[in-house]
């Protein structure tokens, strides 16, 4: 196999097939195609597309380019969660717990923020001592015990993903439909799942902005689930506003553990059951959406969802005493508010102005290898359609010190705005099975 003609092909919209994908990812892992030659071809993807079969080979062959999680003497339904990127989602941090306090396993493999949206991995790294970088032998140890284990990706799973995403990243080919749908989905069927929810974000702040655009991803990963045996429901959630209140990885941490206890915001609350709700009928442990709502709201109330994030805390090093003290979670050391200038109604909060604003101040990277401050951040109580007064309290900002107060007063500026009117548009708009798509 010569990568030049796999390049030339695609270039003028010719089709690979499942030997030739295997050949050139194996190639390139091993390092005998160069990143120049893999970036071209890359870009010829992004321009000409994969067709349902191309898109399935490629998954097919990430997801061989490494081990899976081996979850032999598992009996119970393994079910996980995945977003495809946003700013202020922590519901992961708040369903994996949940789920596993219902009795569902969950393997969850998670990342780290990318471009402007935020990564669990990050937020979970703002607990003392907390450790995601566990063998796949641990893993399995922890899903026997607890029911979830919160993963990074390590070299054993899909290897392949993490270097063609650095290149994806560097080369503007991340927005690629057949790319992301592989990417997620070769590192969540390496998970060996049961059943899977996708929450798939459209609006300003997510990858792909329009409906149109997260329909057809939503659809393209369940197209491969299905042809894997996972069954696969996703829905698409709003991402043109902040999710909750918290962005930035210890605000958001808190934010989460508030909701673990019944004290989260509603909107936050309201994908998490959604999500939960998608989770519970997948493995037949409710018979409608109204009674898995109330199976994962009583799970709340009752305090077993807190706990099993203590017992999964504990396990992977971390200090649990931060679920009756989230205060023990990195602190800014400088907090401002950000006043309304003018009355009226909150038009628009930019999500994106956000995230980069995030990235600014320290709380995400630039370079994969940066150190991140997990302290800084927004929390924004406020949400498009509010009525507001002049002076009056939309956002606090943490920041490391006086500088990073100023830009990020200045990102709020652009960020947020008032006018005469506004509205909130629907959370929650359209379910995507294999049976179709429901507006809801
Ligand atoms: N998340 C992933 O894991 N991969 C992508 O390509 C985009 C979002």
């Amino acid at each position: 196999m010569l990568a030049i003609r796999l390049i030339e092909r695609k270039r003028d919209g010719g089709r690979i097939d499942p030997g030739e994908w295997r050949a050139l990812l194996g190639a390139y892992v091993a390092g005998h195609v160069p990143d120049y030659q893999m970036a071209a071809f890359l870009m010829a993807v992004f321009l000409r597309g994969l067709d349902r079969e191309e898109t399935a080979a490629l998954t097919d062959a990430m997801l061989r380019s490494g081990g899976a999680l081996d979850l032999h003497g598992i009996s119970a339904p393994r079910i996980d969660k995945h977003s495809t990127g946003g700013v202020g989602d922590k519901v992961s941090l708040v369903l994996a717990p949940l789920a596993a306090s219902m009795g569902i396993v969950v393997p969850m493999i998670s990342g780290r923020g990318l471009g402007h949206t935020g990564g669990t991995l990050d937020k979970l790294d703002a607990i003392p001592g907390f450790r995601s970088d566990l063998s796949l032998a641990a893993a399995r140890e922890q899903l026997k015990r607890i029911g979830c284990v919160l993963l990074g990706q390590s070299g054993e799973i899909a290897p392949v993903d993490r270097k063609l995403y650095a290149l994806r990243d560097a080369t503007a080919t991340v927005e690629a439909i057949p790319l992301i749908a592989a990417s997620i989905m070769s590192k969540k069927l390496a998970e060996g799942l049961t059943g899977l929810v996708l929450d798939v974000k459209r609006g300003s702040g997510s990858f792909l902005t329009s409906l149109e655009r997260g329909l057809e991803l939503a659809d393209t990963m369940v197209a491969i689930g299905a042809a894997h045996d996972c069954p696969v429901v996703a829905l698409i959630t709003a991402m043109d506003r902040p999710l909750g209140r918290a962005c930035g990885n210890a605000l958001e941490m808190e934010e989460a553990i508030h909701a673990l206890r019944g004290e989260g915001p509603p909107d936050l609350m309201e994908v998490t059951y959604a999500l939960g709700v998608e989770m519970l009928l997948l493995v037949g442990a409710a018979a409608n959406p109204a009674d898995a709502r109330r199976m994962l709201e009583g799970s709340v109330s009752s305090g077993r969802a807190l706990e099993t994030f203590g017992r999964i805390i504990e396990a992977q090093g971390g200090d649990p005493r931060v679920l009756e003290n989230p205060v023990s979670l990195p602190q800014a050391d400088e907090v401002e508010v950000f006043r309304a200038r003018r009355n009226g109604v909150v038009t628009r909060i930019e999500p994106r102005r956000i995230g980069r604003a995030i990235v600014e101040l320290g709380g995400g990277r630039r370079a994969i290898e940066d150190a991140i401050d997990p302290a800084v951040g927004f929390v924004i109580p406020v949400k498009p359609g509010d009525s507001v007064t002049e002076g009056e309290p939309l956002a606090s900002v943490f920041a490391r010190n006086a500088d990073g107060i100023d830009r990020a007063m200045a990102a709020l500026s652009e960020a947020i705005t008032i006018g005469d009117a506004g509205t909130l548009t629907p959370l929650i708009t359209h379910r995507v099975t294999a049976d179709g798509v429901t507006a809801l």
